[in-house]
């Protein structure tokens, strides 16, 4: 080995330690010790080492965490020791039954603590460590065997993929939950709205759904998270107690919850969990329930299993917020891209707070699925915040009145063939020139997070369509106040307001653009991401599909919508059209703004601009975002309505600032 050769190696073993060790502070424990830039300037260092000997890169070096490519399907792999589910238990009860069986067997006057965890609405996940070194990562499955989704849990960046040396871990298994928090759900579904792909009924779903991701680059793109509360194997002496597994796998890096606590008897444990069914809602993520185990290993050993669960541990499940109501109709929409999805219209309830009046059925097989009928009476769920769902209907209250839905085969809205593609779920109307998918697709193009023209809603825009002036969204740079003036309800004054609103959108930067033309699965993210590796409309019409694929952030999926949506001669004309009203067509050159290296978090609504306009600000201005308040937060931002984030922050004495600041910061004050 040359000389060159032996100190890579040595520094790129270094950098690798380094690197993970400030994974852990961040991700895992919330306390970072290095600034953004230092970091990046470290993972610089080592990239570029990796790319001068490749044969030396690391395979637990955080710059493999996304690699391989897409698979075909998920391998199969045994467990290590079976993944047993829980029992569950919905009353104080059947707890104090448990608490009795677990006395009994274990006989008189012997002391049982019990030892107390959040059960949080994710995905069980089993990870392998050899020699310290993460190798294998399988979900469930049937508890005997899971699949193989090793490439995607390491993309999670709270999961290490090198065991610290500290918790004496080398040779294990660990189990957790992968999990997507509440507001990384909410901004994903709103990116998938934006996108026109369906949305996640709830954070299991969205978790499930990502892990199960057959390319890694999408998992890598999800918000993940995980806890992890079981040491379920080690090499060497097991740990006496549960508490101290989970003191082990703390040291080890491993992400364990802070609200893990430890009773010496059940009427506590009772307590706690009453006090925890108000707390749970402003935690940040989804919990159903709380389980409940006997601390001591060995005691657990004596309880045993019964054939399907262990006798030492029990889930406690809150009760769901759902309710019954009535199925009064389903009503079909026409979306942006055609999609005909089918929506309940209920007579109103009230769940969690919430007046419900309807909710998605996503499609025309998941309500065959549910056998959902109208006029059914139906169990409608809100989880994590999100859309409402129709859980079931309630058969026993069937009349023989209900009528079953049925799909139309052409479009509600324009009479058009509706076809379903195979491997498709959604049916969809066949005419690019549908009224609906016209109006969708205009009111997309002027939203607030697209071109943000202000005062051209929904109202406004069926009525440009209906009068025949806008077709497309080059018309509206064509508008004159005369074609404005036979509108009904529109003043002089606001007809003025509407032309300055769309002239003044002609300065919008190329990833709002790219984001406004409504391309298949290009959601806010992926515009920004084309923008930034495209640089230009141009390059970005002419990519090739290869070229697409290598985009950091882009899969495969998003690559071939993004070559369909050029390859129309018709979207092509559209672009040309923009680029001639104006429209910016290149992205601004590079350069190191005045927020460089400053982290910023967002909370509650700002009355100036949306949340992506706020935070593409901040990247514009060197800055970055952030998701949490740590100890990295340099700036938190204050809307209307701010949720916890705002109590941590001062908490944690964080400059705290309105949103006159935050304008005057990045210079639109
Ligand atoms: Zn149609």
């Amino acid at each position: 080995m040359t000389d060159g050769r032996m100190q890579a190696k040595a520094r790129i073993r270094e950098l690798v330690d380094q690197i993970s060790h400030h994974d852990t502070k961040y991700f895992v424990e919330d306390s970072p010790e290095i600034s953004d830039y230092e970091y990046d300037m470290l993972v610089k260092e080592l990239r570029d080492l990796e790319s001068r000997y490749p044969d030396l890169v690391l395979p637990e070096s955080p710059t493999q965490r996304v690699s391989g490519k897409p698979l075909e399907e998920f391998p199969q792999v045994e467990h290590k020791v079976s993944m047993l589910s829980l029992g569950n238990s919905y009353s104080p009860d059947e707890l104090k039954e448990f608490d009795a069986r677990v006395h009994k067997l274990l006989g008189p006057g012997e002391r049982v603590e019990y030892v107390v965890e959040l059960k949080i609405d994710g995905l069980g996940i089993a990870l392998l460590y050899e020699d310290g070194v993460l190798t294998r990562g399988a979900t469930r499955g049937d508890g005997r065997v899971g699949e193989d989704v090793t490439s995607n849990v390491r993309t999670i960046r709270s999961i290490p993929l090198r065991l610290k040396p500290e918790g004496g871990l080398r040779n294990c298994e660990v189990r957790g939950e992968v999990y997507m928090p509440t507001d990384g759900l909410r901004r994903l579904n709103k990116e998938r709205e934006a996108a026109g792909e369906p949305l996640f009924a709830n954070p299991r779903n969205a978790a499930a759904g990502s892990i199960r991701q057959l390319d890694p680059r999408i998992a890598a793109s999800r918000p993940l998270d995980a806890y992890f509360y079981t040491l379920s194997y080690t090499e060497g002496r097991m740990p006496s107690t549960h508490e101290e597994c989970l003191e082990r796998m703390r040291l080890s890096g491993l992400r364990t919850s802070p609200h893990t606590r430890k009773f010496g008897s059940m009427e506590k444990v009772l307590e706690h969990i009453a006090s925890w069914e108000s707390k749970r809602d402003g935690i940040g993520y989804e919990i159903d329930g709380i389980v409940i185990k006997v601390n001591s290993i060995s005691q657990q050993e004596r309880l045993g299993y019964t054939s399907k669960d262990p006798r030492w541990a029990i889930a406690f499940k809150y009760p769901p917020k759902q309710m019954t109501t009535r199925l009064v109709d389903i009503q079909v929409q026409v979306g942006r891209t055609g999609a005909l999805t089918p929506v309940a219209l209920l007579d109103p309830v009230q769940i969690g707070g919430v007046t419900v009046t309807h909710a998605t059925l996503h499609n025309e097989d998941e309500v065959a699925r549910k056998d959902l009928r109208i006029g059914d009476m139906v169990l409608v769920e809100r989880a994590g915040e999100v859309i409402p769902q129709v859980v079931k209907p309630i058969l026993d209250k069937r009349t023989g009145s209900e009528r079953k839905f049925k799909m139309p085969v052409k479009c509600p809205v324009c009479g058009s063939d509706a076809v379903r593609e195979e491997d498709e779920a959604v049916r969809r109307c066949v005419n690019a020139s549908c009224p609906a998918q016209v109006m969708e697709r205009l009111t997309h193009f002027c939203s607030r997070d697209a071109m943000d023209i202000e005062g051209v809603g929904p109202a406004l825009v069926a009525q440009l369509v209906d009068n025949g002036l806008v077709k497309r969204a080059s018309d509206l740079y064509r508008l004159s106040p005369s074609d404005l003036k036979d509108l009904e309800g529109i003043a002089e004054k606001s007809s003025r307001n509407i032309l300055d609103a769309i002239h003044a959108s002609l300065d919008r930067d190329l990833a709002r653009v790219i984001f406004a033309l409504g391309i298949r699965h290009v959601g806010w993210t992926t515009a920004a991401a084309l923008a930034g590796s495209f640089g230009s409309m141009e390059r970005l019409e002419d990519a090739s599909e290869e070229e697409l694929s290598k985009t950091e952030g882009i899969g495969k999926v998003v690559g071939e919508s993004v070559r369909d949506f050029f390859a129309n001669s018709e979207n092509r004309r559209l672009v040309e059209e923009l680029r001639r009203a104006g429209l910016r067509m290149e992205a601004p050159k590079s350069r190191a703004g005045p927020l460089e290296g400053k982290v910023f978090l967002f909370t509650g609504e700002l009355k100036s601009m949306g949340r992506s306009e706020a935070e593409s600000l901040v990247s514009s201005s060197g800055g970055k975002v952030g998701s949490s308040v740590t100890k990295a937060t340099d700036y938190v931002v204050v809307g209307e309505n701010p949720g916890s984030k705002l109590a941590k922050a001062r908490q944690m004495d964080k400059k705290v600032i309105d949103e006159d600041a935050f304008l005057r910061l990045v210079g639109k004050k």
